[in-house]
């Protein structure tokens, strides 16, 4: 009903106070003391600039568990946690189709710039919108919304259903999308990758920017705790690169590089989408997935990691620099945030006699898979076990008397 009372200011705002671009970056698996244990090692302009020049929320919380990527980077779009938004895990048993689906997994769609099947995904298990969605709503569909990370469910999710999502294929080397999506690559990724990037980057082994004896924020590069990659006989610098990547591109995300070559089809699509070009707020949602595999290879204690965060902290110096000069100082809104975090390797906390311990999943749903079966007969109570998740058998239990099984 029309009102007569003034409009509250909220919605007055006219187009020129909004932004016209919103840049929103995950770091995938980022603590939040990385800021603090490498600040020495960054430059004035990217981690340092976000703190000096803007908000740092410190008393943040997760309310939901498990915090894997697909459930944090849907719960950091849609605003909402896994039992509304869908995305309860990477991976997830489905009672109606009794099968394991990935978070992302779509076999209804095609992929699109790759002969793989690394396009067979799509935004379609999530349940809610997202800001993305709602910026794509709120403007007609106008707002451009692009979404890009080397992982396809650090692409998809934050793109939400509406937008447009591109992620890497380790078979060709390629950012590509899936029909869910359109049919077709955009000009200016088929020239992106045509410029064959992930080839330049594996064509050099990875060396520490400083002298490794600076590294010392981090463990002795030789240690105990950290997986050298396949064909490594140590986990040490230098990483041989163009002998350890094979025919495929895969290792390429496991290494800063990739984040490196993520910032730069960031880059290419706000030149080939003119992002931020007009008064109609545009979404460039980045995933930097890199970090994420660095750490479960090496640990979060590890040299490659202080020096991942250094390359990374320069990728982000380069982007918003960008930034400044294409859409102009004070005219995009930046955030950066992280899907979730990751723990010292335990086994090097209780060889440093810390409070620590290994709890087995594995052993957790064994012990109830046999008190049930102690308690409720033979039958087979449960349906399946995903990591953390343990699904019943719910047709089993209606149907059991629990009152004269033994
Ligand atoms: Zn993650």
């Amino acid at each position: 009903m029309p009102s007569s009372s003034p409009c509250p200011t909220f919605y007055l705002q006219s187009n020129s106070n909004r932004p016209q671009l919103v840049v929103g970056v995950v770091v995938d698996q980022m603590r939040p003391d990385f800021i603090s244990r490498y600040w020495d090692k960054f430059g004035n302009g990217g981690f340092k600039r976000l703190i000096n020049e803007g908000f740092n929320c410190k008393n943040t919380q997760y309310n939901y568990a498990p915090t894997h990527t697909g459930p944090g980077h849907a719960s950091i779009y849609t605003g909402t946690t896994p039992s509304y938004h869908g995305i309860t895990g990477n991976d997830w048993f489905d009672l109606v189709a009794m099968d394991t689906v990935n978070c992302v997994s779509d076999s209804k769609v095609t992929s699109v710039g790759t002969t793989s099947t690394e396009g067979n995904c799509s935004p379609s298990r999530l349940l809610t919108t997202t800001i993305t969605d709602q910026l794509r709503v709120a403007t007609h569909m106008k707002a451009k919304v692009i979404s890009v990370s080397l992982k396809n469910r650090g692409a998809i999710l934050p793109g939400g259903r509406s937008g447009q999502a591109y992620w890497f294929d380790g078979l060709t080397g390629k950012f590509i999308t899936s029909s869910w999506y359109r049919n077709d690559l955009p000009t200016w990724l088929i020239e992106f990758n045509d410029r064959r990037w992930a080839d330049e980057y594996l064509s050099k082994p990875w060396n520490t920017v400083f002298l490794i004896k600076q590294y010392t924020e981090s463990d002795p590069d030789d240690n105990a705790y950290e997986a050298p990659f396949t064909g490594e006989e140590k986990p040490i610098f230098p990483h041989d690169l163009p002998s350890l990547r094979g025919t495929r591109y895969d290792i390429i995300t496991d290494i800063p590089f990739g984040n490196t070559m993520t910032k730069d089809v960031a880059l290419a699509a706000i030149l080939g989408e003119k992002l931020g070009d007009d008064s109609i707020t545009d979404f460039l949602a980045i995933s930097f997935s890199a970090v994420d595999h660095i750490g479960h290879q090496f640990g979060i204690e590890s040299v490659e990691m202080e020096d991942a965060y250094i390359r990374l902290d320069r990728d982000l110096s380069d982007l918003l620099t960008f930034l400044d000069n294409r859409v102009g100082k004070n005219k995009y809104l930046f955030f950066l945030t992280a899907d979730h975090g990751a723990p010292s390797n335990p086994i090097r906390s209780k060889d440093l006699k810390l409070n620590t311990g290994i709890i087995s999943t594995r052993n957790i749903q064994d012990t109830a898979r046999y008190f049930l079966k102690m308690n409720y007969g033979k039958a087979e109570y449960f349906r399946c076990r995903i990591k953390e998740q343990v699904y019943l058998d719910e047709d089993l239990i209606a149907k059991t008397n629990f009152h004269s099984v033994k």
